[in-house]
């Protein structure tokens, strides 16, 4: 890179909604190698708020229609799109087009195209891409990384995954920007689980749409749905994910014993045990780790743990687990 970095690189907020306010801009108090330094929003009010409480200047503070003038915007090193997830493909090109390094949340699109499609913006423009993949940066989530990984309980046979909340309203419900319901929202997060703990890819999927209770609520997509995915060595996963059920765990069992997190998916509060035991970790700002992490990636120019790429896998197993749900077959990956 031409320009020297700073020692600590400024992130603007795209979209200005629950998780950026109550997440990631208090995270963003905490971190150590970036900051909070711009806000992209459709709303005057929030960017008014917003520039007053985080001290952002005006030249810092863009709509939607004026976002690409940030390429002319030296403070700023790195978008986050924190928006509706049908929006983030538009966004994170829009990004990487204006020079910018990108964080993009999860699900990273609705669509394998599309995940290209961004991907290959952020390769043209020779900037990073990340998801918003916290729990990497988490240590009991971490942990059953290293217990899968060193086989400390002998080869995995059986994982169990199981998300799910109730009270969800708004852009969720609507199948054109959550692209599906719980699966997509918070379904994801077993797939990623299986496929940390494991280290494997699944090979083929199953899965069966639960009963809607709330045909109403849940006319665009599923309100519940489980599913299975075959993984190599004959490991099976089950998992399950819902609006209208809290559900929240990672389990693995092995061939010595069982290790499990509950809940495992959590800001905060995750607990851990073992066969042999408790798992005990120190509580720590998911947000913070994940974002110092991306700017450190960037400052020693080396690979996002979390990039682009593991986004699209899970894109790629999400379309699978709907085709499976939709026609009733195992569908190979
Ligand atoms: P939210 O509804 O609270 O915020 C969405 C923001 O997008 C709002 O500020 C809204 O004004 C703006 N927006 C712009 N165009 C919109 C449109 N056409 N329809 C609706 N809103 C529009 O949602 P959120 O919970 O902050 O989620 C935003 C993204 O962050 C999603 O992709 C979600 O999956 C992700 N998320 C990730 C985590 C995590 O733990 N990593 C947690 C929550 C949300």
């Amino acid at each position: 890179m031409a320009d020297k970095l700073p020692d600590k690189l400024g992130i603007a907020l795209v979209g200005l909604g629950t998780y950026a306010s109550e997440q990631l801009a208090p995270a963003l108090e905490e971190t150590k190698h970036c900051y909070l330094a711009g806000v992209v929003t459709g709303s005057p009010d929030k960017a008014k708020k917003w520039k007053t409480k985080y001290n952002i200047p005006d030249k810092s503070s863009y709509t939607y229609e004026d976002f690409d003038e940030v390429s002319k915007n030296p403070d700023i090193s790195i978008i986050y799109v924190v928006l509706p997830n049908s929006m983030h493909r538009e966004f994170v090109v829009r990004a990487a087009r204006a020079g910018k390094h990108v964080i993009c949340e999860k699900p990273m699109a609705l669509t394998v195209a599309d995940c290209d499609e961004m991907i290959d913006a952020c390769k043209k423009a020779d900037r990073k891409l990340s998801i918003g993949y916290r729990l990497h940066f988490e240590p009991h989530n971490m942990e059953m990384i290293r217990l899968g990984k060193e086989k400390s309980f002998g080869k995995i046979k059986r994982m169990q995954a199981d998300n799910g909340l109730t009270g969800v309203k708004g852009w969720r419900l609507d199948k054109e920007l959550a692209g599906g319901g719980p699966l997509m929202d918070v379904g994801i997060y077993c797939v990623q689980g299986i496929r940390y703990t494991t280290g494997l890819e699944p090979v083929a999927v199953r899965a069966n749409e639960g009963e809607k209770k709330d045909t109403k609520k849940f006319k665009e997509v599923e309100e519940s749905l489980t599913w299975e995915m075959e993984m190599p060595d004959g490991i099976v996963a089950q998992c399950k994910t819902s609006y209208s059920e809290e559900m929240n765990l990672l389990r693995a069992e092995a061939e010595k014993g069982w290790f499990e997190i509950s809940p495992a998916y959590e800001y905060e509060g995750i607990k851990g045990r073992t066969s042999n035991g408790k798992m005990d970790f120190p509580e720590i700002n998911q947000q913070a780790r994940q974002m110092d992490d991306f700017a450190l990636a960037i400052i020693e120019n080396r690979p996002t743990p979390v990039p682009g790429e593991m986004g699209r896998q899970d894109v790629k197993i999400l379309n699978a687990i709907y085709e499976a749900m939709r026609t009733g077959n195992r569908i190979p990956l």
